[in-house]
């Protein structure tokens, strides 16, 4: 399998329409045009395939999936790898995505139960043994430098930590994560792992690691590189899921399904449309978003309008609150029929320039072909449904899970089972959860008393300099340590 940009212009001689191999790009962002990396053709799963993934256990499925995308790791490396990954100890589970049943027709997939609550455990935990797999090959190490408001960050220190080559670098603003947050990154004393809290905001924060990566003799010096969702990995990562979830909802291979996602960057659901893609039995992927119904809107009209940041609302489903999708061009390439020039167009010129971009008449009556439809929810549908989770199924939600129920609740079909992913714990949003039933969510026996422990951070001033200094001062230490 080969993977392409989606602003690959046929004819270009610079070198960005080179294809290129998994690992070539596991440790890359951004293609270097600008665009996001595909495979250039999503594999098909026949029935007699579909039949036999059925009977498989998560990591022998994961295996069999990602197996079609990779093909420059060993099979029985790769193997290793997603069975040390996805295992009853680290998930809570033997079936690691376990399906729920709600009421007749509607499901929880738990995809939340990983070391940090939230479903971004699923792709991050395999991304660092794929990460540390590849550097040991290369002889190389990285220097992960990300920001973060909540989830990903502490995703990212859980699947790294420990990892040899590999430190984290992790940039927070102070004081303004929740306390349970703030301690599930501050209180990791593995030495790979840094916290910095930054006398700032999230955006002084994002504006730092955008200044050190623009640096790029910096850069390359100091081997920096990123875990943002717009890695394939993830991506590929998260297709598992979709699978999983259907097998556990159906019995034979005629039968259909939904999906609901609670969506920010849209790297989530973009996992579903590529599992639709191959030929899993999708009915409908609702598309659920927030007050910040960036992704919304454009199902419904056909627009895409990045926010600015004043437009953008602190929601209390916090990690859906984003101002444009990350992952949404990977879509769009799709829809416009893989035309790269187009995208580039969209992205580059229109969305750079104007800050929106609206898809032809034509495009636009394509989207409902993708099985896409959308909706969105505010504060008060989420303590609403949470609050009726509670009574009418003794079961309760968290925030963002609460925003796909919500959607998922407007686009039933009769016969079609509806599974919405569960994408965190309602132990991570206390707060909001005391609102709407009157009483804090139980924490799993492992998030108990964390606000307690020993905590470890460095406090720094918003300045690309000073973290550019301390980094180069730990990374240097590091490598002694090796050397010793
Ligand atoms: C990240 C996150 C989302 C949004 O997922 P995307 O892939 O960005 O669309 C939703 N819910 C939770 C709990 C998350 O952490």
């Amino acid at each position: 399998m080969k993977y392409i940009s989606t602003r690959r212009v046929a004819g270009d001689t610079t070198g960005a329409t080179t294809e290129r191999s998994f690992c070539e790009i596991l440790l890359e962002g951004l293609a270097p045009d600008g665009g996001l990396y595909l495979p250039t053709h999503y594999p098909h799963i026949d029935d007699a395939t579909l039949t036999q993934w059925r009977g498989l256990a998560y990591h022998e499925l994961a295996f069999e999936l990602l197996s079609l995308f990779i093909d420059d790791i060993p099979r029985a490396d790769l193997r290793a790898l997603v069975g040390k990954t996805y295992t009853a100890a680290v998930f809570g589970t033997p079936q690691i995505v376990p399906l729920r049943a709600l009421e007749p027709g509607v499901y929880l997939e738990a995809l939340s139960n990983g070391p940090t609550l939230a479903f971004k455990d699923m792709a991050m935990q395999l991304l660092g043994n794929l990460f540390e797999y590849e550097l040991a090959r290369r002889g190389q190490t990285l220097n992960i430098l990300g920001a973060t408001s909540g989830d990903t960050g502490s995703a990212a220190e859980y699947a790294m930590r420990g990892k040899v080559g590999i430190n984290v670098f992790m940039l927070s603003p102070k004081g303004r994560m929740s306390p349970f947050q703030q301690a599930q990154m501050f209180s990791l004393h593995d030495a790979n792992i840094h916290n910095i809290a930054v006398e700032g905001v999230f955006d002084d924060c994002q504006d730092i690691v955008k200044a050190v990566s623009n640096d790029l003799a910096f850069k390359r010096a100091h081997r920096i590189g990123t875990v943002n969702s717009i890695n394939w990995a993830r991506l590929l990562a998260q297709v598992v899921y979709y699978f999983a979830g259907y097998f556990q909802a159906t019995r034979t291979n005629n039968e259909q399904v939904s999906f609901a996602v609670p969506s920010g960057n849209f790297g989530n659901i973009c996992a579903g449309h590529v599992a639709r893609m191959m030929g899993l039995p999708t009915r409908q992927l609702v598309l659920a978003t927030n007050e910040n119904n960036v992704l919304d809107e454009f199902v419904r009209t056909g627009t895409y309008r990045v926010r600015a940041s004043s437009e953008t609302h602190e929601t209390s489903s916090p990690s859906m609150d984003i101002s444009k999708a990350s992952n949404f061009e990977r879509f769009v390439f799709d829809l416009l029929g893989r035309d790269g020039a187009r995208t580039r167009d969209l992205f580059q010129n229109e969305v750079e320039r104007t800050g929106s971009f609206k898809v032809t008449a034509d495009e636009f009556a394509r989207i409902p072909g993708y099985g896409f439809v959308s909706g969105t929810s505010t504060h008060a549908d989420r303590v609403a449904l949470i609050r009726s989770t509670h009574e009418r199924f003794a079961t309760i939600i968290d925030t963002h899970t609460a925003d796909g129920l919500k959607v998922a609740r407007e686009h039933l079909i009769a016969g079609v089972p509806m599974i919405v992913l569960e994408t965190a714990l309602p132990a991570k949003f206390a707060e909001t959860i005391q609102e709407a039933i009157g009483r804090a969510p139980d924490r799993p026996a492992s998030m108990q008393g964390i606000e307690d422990l020993p905590k470890r951070f460095t406090v720094m001033a918003p300045d690309a300099l000073a973290v550019k200094r301390y980094i180069e001062q730990h990374v240097e230490q590091h490598v002694e340590q090796h050397a010793g």
